[in-house]
């Protein structure tokens, strides 16, 4: 397994965006209710910055990712709807500030359209919550930080 057990660094995190790639709509319209904690903190957050954020045409699931240390999705539907996924073994195992590190750059790609963005600060950690995974910048995601990467993510 590719993820590393700790929240502070996990630099070789790999997130995987796929808007541009079309896949035929066979899941239920819906999101999965251990998923609606998540979505519903990431439209509050927005909303506290000025940012009404519709994702009412988001689907989100937990499934099996089948590659390897891909933990989150977002693809565009030729519906034009949005499926958010999540693989299942990194859900069972991650702490609420993994998973919604996790959820929120995917809702970054699937709610704001946001692309990667792999800035580095002087300090080698990343500008961006919406960081590959493959660049060079370390990812620190926790409590003292959280509210300067939400300001980023929903500024843009
Ligand atoms: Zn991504």
């Amino acid at each position: 397994m590719f993820l590393m057990k700790k929240i502070h660094l996990f630099p070789f995190l790999f997130i995987s965006f796929l808007s541009c790639q079309k896949v035929d709509n066979l899941m239920a319209p819906e999101v999965d209710e251990r998923l609606t904690f998540f979505f519903e903190s990431f439209k509050k957050e927005g909303s506290s910055r000025g940012q009404n954020i519709n994702m009412e045409d988001i689907i989100g699931q937990i499934i099996d990712i089948e590659t390897d240390g891909v933990l989150g999705r977002c693809n565009q539907l030729t519906s034009g709807e949005k499926h958010l996924m999540i693989d299942r073994l990194f859900w069972e195992t991650a702490t609420m500030t993994e998973k919604e590190y996790v959820i929120f750059h995917e809702l970054g790609h699937c709610a704001l359209n946001r692309r990667h963005l792999d800035a580095t600060n002087k300090d080698g950690t990343c500008t961006s919550m919406m960081q590959s995974g493959n660049g060079s910048c370390k990812m620190v995601y926790n409590a003292q930080n959280r509210s300067k990467y939400l300001d980023e993510l929903f500024s843009q």
